[in-house]
């Protein structure tokens, strides 16, 4: 199953901000490009308005079809950095109005700076986008979790990749709609252990909640686990009563 057919990039670069961090693919890739967009003060890589207009193309495309698509947003970049390019996060979050078809999977692993970027038309969270944060292991489940709670949202998830310890979720399973997990790949990958995915697995069995387990990484190949492959989604939330909110002007 093709979990996000579309990835949006408002920009590019971004600073580490935890051991996830460590072979951020992301880097790499923008390396090869060129580089230069990565760490404290490097200027962020920003892109043109053909660029920004493909997200509209998916939206009409995804009408047309009477379907909804997904959108990652960003695997270049992280949506609450600091050094965002000026005016990129406002300009998102009008595309994000604009585009009601799609789901956007707003993903971060700098939670604690959510609540301040939000739009001031947020309310309870924009219908289309699904509010995730990054968890690698217990300690950072502990930080981010609780702060990722904190803050208004139609649908919020965790994305349990690169998965370096054990974690356990059940105190905030309860309150949360869905979770991914994934070992770690490319150059110098850490191994996943199995246990710690069948434990994330275990814990959203008993809870209730959705559960997609996306790959093994370096250690092996596919995303079978345990005979079988692991693809659950969350439940749409989008009622006649829970309409994405209206483009602007
Ligand atoms: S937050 Fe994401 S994009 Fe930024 S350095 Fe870490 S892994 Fe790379």
């Amino acid at each position: 199953m093709e979990l996000i057919p579309f990835t949006f990039n408002p920009w590019w670069g971004c600073t580490r901000v935890s051991p996830g961090c460590d072979h951020c693919y992301a880097e790499r890739i923008d390396l090869r490009a060129g580089g230069g967009h990565w760490g404290k003060g490097a200027p962020r890589r920003t892109f043109g308005e053909k660029y920004w207009a493909r997200p509209l193309q998916w939206d009409r495309a995804a009408a047309r079809l009477g379907q909804r698509a997904r959108v990652l947003c960003a695997s270049m970049a992280d949506v609450f950095d600091a050094e965002a390019p000026e005016g990129a996060l406002e300009r998102l979050w009008a595309l994000i109005r604009r585009t009601p078809h799609l789901d956007w999977l707003v993903l971060t692993k700098r939670p604690a700076r959510i609540a301040r970027s939000l739009p001031p038309d947020w309310g309870g969270g924009y219908a289309n986008v699904w509010l995730g944060a990054t968890v690698e292991d217990q300690t950072l489940a502990e930080q981010r979790v609780p702060v990722l709670l904190d803050v208004p949202a139609r649908l919020r998830f965790l994305c349990c990749e690169p998965l370096l310890g054990p974690v356990d979720l059940s105190p905030w399973l309860p309150a949360l709609d869905w979770i991914i997990a994934g070992g770690e790949s490319g150059p110098s990958a850490r191994p996943v252990h199995p246990e710690w995915v069948r434990g994330l697995r275990d814990q959203c069995l008993a809870a209730g909640v959705p559960f997609f387990f996306k790959q093994w990484g370096a250690s092996r190949a596919g995303h079978v686990l345990d005979g079988r492959l692991w693809e659950q989604l969350p439940s749409p939330r989008h009622e006649a009563n829970e309409s994405p909110p209206a483009p602007p002007g």
